[in-house]
């Protein structure tokens, strides 16, 4: 069966007559694009997990122009052609959780219990402000674009600190406001968030890379009546919301006590159980939350190395990707999966849940790089315009080296991915069509002046907790 195929069935009406004149005459003028992805071993992801393996990317105007076999690069001309010398060129991969400024607090924390209320809250409390988060938030960027993310679900405060340096780097985002019950380093006021969400969605609405957000911490950290005040200015403003959800035990127990109700069901409740929401994590849902998470059409993501490192439980991710939810894959922060990008969860997310299913053959590799991709995106409703390499779709594509020791030899890539790969081995980053790492050098940010900030703020956190944090 020849795997060379010639997408024409699904691309949108505009692009059809052009690609179309590309293959229906010869001896024309080659069309103009921006950007030549050749010599591509491509793993599209597409509705028919599509493979390439002599291909070519053709980029134009930040959007995929056309994915096809190597000799579709002739019918092209543009200032820039990229040479991926046969490696692997995926849609790059989507974090849909994250705390990126976390950073700054990385390694802090680890392996002690009650850590969210004994050192989280105390750290933010004591040290958070735009600076932090700027430069965190940018340290973490750097991160994901290295490891092959290329789009980011972020929640935490200051979140136009976090917006302005994914600008600079280049990075798309979905970024959240964070609303808590207490007051936070972004506002004096307990849910001073709400208003913050408010005008941070006037101030990005309609970038190119920035999707504004809201983001309530969680159904423990934000009472009922500020949840409906958030379920309504997300309809208003189509504001996505993001939340921890089904978690924590005092988050189960208290809900349970003063609603007898699921996290799940508490939310519908309230009217933020829809296709806006973000739920992150999701452990603790029973086989009816999973049915109403499904008929409300709410996005997860799922947390796999965070939550195996808080030893809270697997979320049943198995049933609820069989089932056709929408599953993305996320890092949660660096304080506790301690890395932010998706490669490294790969292998844990094919495993555990081969294990706790008792099961070898259930999350086989190219599942769980669906959803490391194309999951992401449904996860944010965001499928027709990214999470596989198909005409028409935003043009965030990862070049994956084939040639490290430990991916030699490359019989299956989704194999190869998902059990040997390493964040390392992506080679070149490529979001809205902006080359912003090639050949593992970050091209929009001196890596060297974030770096030395990032120690610098780490002495002063060192400093602070030797003084001890209120
Ligand atoms: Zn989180």
């Amino acid at each position: 069966m020849s795997r060379f195929y010639i997408l024409l069935s699904l691309l949108p009406a505009a692009l059809v007559a052009a690609t179309v004149s590309v293959f229906g005459q010869s001896g024309v003028a080659p069309q103009p694009a921006d950007l030549i992805v050749t010599n591509a071993h491509v793993v599209t992801m597409n509705a028919r997990k599509d493979i390439i393996e002599q291909g070519a990317v053709i980029i134009k105007d930040a959007r995929i122009l056309a994915v096809g076999p190597a000799a579709l690069a002739d019918r092209y001309v543009a200032p820039k052609t990229i040479d991926a010398g046969g490696d692997l060129v995926l849609p790059g991969m989507i974090n849909t959780h994250t705390h990126a400024p976390m950073t700054v607090f990385r390694g802090l924390g680890d392996d002690v219990p009650d850590r969210l209320r004994r050192f989280i809250f105390p750290l933010e409390k004591n040290l958070v402000n735009r600076e932090l988060v700027y430069w965190g938030a940018l340290h973490g960027i750097i991160e994901m674009i290295e490891g092959g993310v290329t789009t980011m679900v972020n929640m935490y405060y200051f979140e136009e600190e976090v917006a302005r340096a994914a600008k600079l780097a280049g990075m798309r985002g979905v970024l959240g406001q964070t609303v808590i019950n207490f007051p936070a380093p972004d506002s004096p006021e307990p849910y001073g968030g709400i208003a913050r969400a408010r005008e941070f969605a006037a101030a990005y609405r309609g970038d190119p890379l920035i999707t504004p957000a809201i983001a309530p911490h969680a159904p423990y950290t934000v009472d009922r009546e500020h949840l409906l005040k958030i379920a309504a200015l997300s309809a208003e403003l189509d504001l996505p919301v993001l939340m921890h959800v089904a978690e924590m035990t005092e988050e189960m127990t208290s809900l349970r006590k003063d609603y007898n109700m699921t996290p799940i069901e508490y939310l519908d409740s309230v009217g933020l159980l829809n296709r806006r929401l973000i739920a992150a994590h999701c452990i603790f849902v029973t086989d009816s939350d999973i049915a109403l998470l499904k008929a409300r059409d709410a996005g997860i993501a799922h947390n796999m190395v965070a939550n195996i490192k808080s030893a809270k439980g697997v979320a049943p991710v198995l049933k609820m990707f069989n089932q056709e939810l929408r599953v993305g894959l996320g890092t949660d922060g660096p304080m506790s999966g301690n890395t932010l990008d998706i490669i490294g969860q790969l292998g844990y997310v094919a495993k555990l849940h081969k294990l706790d299913n008792k099961d070898r053959n259930v999350m086989p590799a190219a599942n769980v790089v669906e959803m490391a991709t194309r999951g992401g995106a449904r996860a944010l409703h965001r499928e027709d315009q990214l999470g596989s390499l198909e005409p028409g779709k935003l043009a965030d594509v990862i070049i994956i080296d084939k040639d490290a020791t430990h991916m030699i030899p490359l019989y299956d890539p989704y194999s190869a991915l998902v059990y040997a790969a390493s964040p390392r081995d992506v080679r070149t980053t490529i979001i809205h069509g902006r080359v912003v790492m090639e050949d593992r050098r970050i091209t929009t940010v001196d890596v060297a002046e974030v770096r030395a900030q990032m120690r610098a703020i780490a002495a002063r956190i060192n400093a602070a907790i030797a003084k001890g944090l209120k």
